[in-house]
């Protein structure tokens, strides 16, 4: 599967948007688009030129990139994921989220055994991660209600893990996680609720248009 592997910061000054993408560095000062690093303009030569005004397909397009990099997946898992929505009951939008969320890889970086997307999937990828006591290696993984989702044992030590439990210990703890920080272990005990599926602002109904033409 191809994954981009390049310098994840200018994703986030091309939506003008923090995207939550690098861990710890995203709630400090050298994050490139806070305050104090003043770099919240698009990235490349053009990048302070006089900004265009994006309307209709251009929205739609943005919207779209920006929830696939938050949630660090390629085109075609994200079409996939999409496809899979549409033939979900209920509200496309909002279905499409909720997959998204309950992804293995989100539920681990929401639960704090990572600090970013990229490092909880790479825990997963790794082994590291068990479902209901079983190993289970892949990212896209759906996890729901009653699954419980644990560090396996030989893993308990890993400073990688530790670290991000005390790194993540401020963030607030989604209603849908039932979290023990100190047993490295969370049940999911239902379903995100859209208001507080995603840190950044998003409007899905963008990218169903899109995907709709
Ligand atoms: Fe980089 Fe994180 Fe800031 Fe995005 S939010 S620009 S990934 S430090």
């Amino acid at each position: 599967m191809a994954r981009y592997i390049g310098p994840v910061c200018r994703l986030c000054r091309r939506e003008g948007m923090k995207l939550f993408l690098k861990g710890e560095r995203c709630y400090g000062p050298k994050c490139a688009v806070s305050e104090e690093k003043k770099r919240n303009f698009p990235p490349g030569q053009h990048g302070q030129a006089r900004k265009p005004k994006i309307v209709g397909y251009g929205l739609q397009l943005r919207e779209k990139q920006k929830t696939k990099r938050y949630f660090g997946l390629g085109e075609g898992q994200f079409r996939n994921l999409f496809e899979k929505a549409v033939t979900t009951k209920g509200i496309t939008g909002e279905v499409m989220l909720q997959m998204l969320e309950r992804r293995l890889d989100n539920a681990v970086y929401r639960i704090g055994f990572a600090t970013s997307r990229a490092g909880a999937r790479q825990l997963v990828r790794h082994g590291h991660v068990h479902v209901n006591g079983r190993k289970v290696n892949i990212p896209s993984f759906q996890v729901k209600a009653g699954d419980e989702v644990t560090i396996r044992d030989k893993s308990k030590e890993n400073p990688a893990v530790l670290s991000a439990r005390e790194a993540t210990a401020h963030l607030p703890s989604p209603s849908w996680l039932e979290i023990d920080r100190e047993n490295l272990k969370a049940r999911v005990i239902g379903n995100p609720k859209r208001e507080e599926l995603v840190q950044i602002n998003m409007t899905e109904q963008l990218i169903v248009e899109l995907y709709s033409k």
